[in-house]
């Protein structure tokens, strides 16, 4: 993948930050557009004139774009989420590992309560439900609307927290 010249394309990189929501620096910033089957965020990099268009995913497009593309030399790095949110494109939340890693992080946290990867929808149907709730959400409600849709994924979590 030509992550060099894909991130270094400025209708790329402002289509990129067209479909990224941000709330404060250190929140999740959520992925606004296409969500892949694995619930990560996808989208069109390239120029099709050019010949250079393909469908790559959000993530991996903005560590190139933030972070710039000596990591993803070699192609056996998986750029990972600290958060565990799938769609999350803060910067400050990715490091670079390898699939081993992402392995044994999903299946030492998904088992966790109120957990990301414990979502009873599984992270494309989180990822979807927090997209959808920020495009649907009042302007100035975005906070409440993600906290909402975050929270429906853990039906019984909640119960277990009103009870006690
Ligand atoms: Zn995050």
């Amino acid at each position: 993948m030509p992550w060099q010249s894909l991130a270094a394309d400025p209708s790329t990189a402002a289509r990129y930050e067209a479909k990224v929501y941000r709330g404060g620096p250190t929140d999740c910033h959520w992925w606004l557009g296409a969500i892949s089957d694995s619930g990560h965020g996808k989208i069109r990099a390239g120029s099709r004139p050019a010949g250079t268009s393909r469908v790559v995913s959000a993530h991996v497009l903005g560590w190139a774009i933030h972070h710039g593309t000596d990591a993803l030399r070699g192609g056996a790095v998986v750029i990972r989420h600290i958060c565990d949110e799938t769609s999350c494109q803060n910067p400050e939340h990715w490091m670079a590992g390898d699939r081993l890693q992402n392995i044994l992080d999903f299946q030492a946290r998904r088992n966790l309560s109120g957990h990301a990867l414990a979502d009873v929808r599984g992270p494309a149907g989180r990822a979807v439900a927090v997209r959808d709730a920020i495009l649907a959400a009042a302007p100035g409600r975005e906070a409440d609307a993600i906290a909402a849709a975050l929270a429906a994924g853990h039906p019984s979590g909640d119960h277990q927290d009103a009870l006690w």
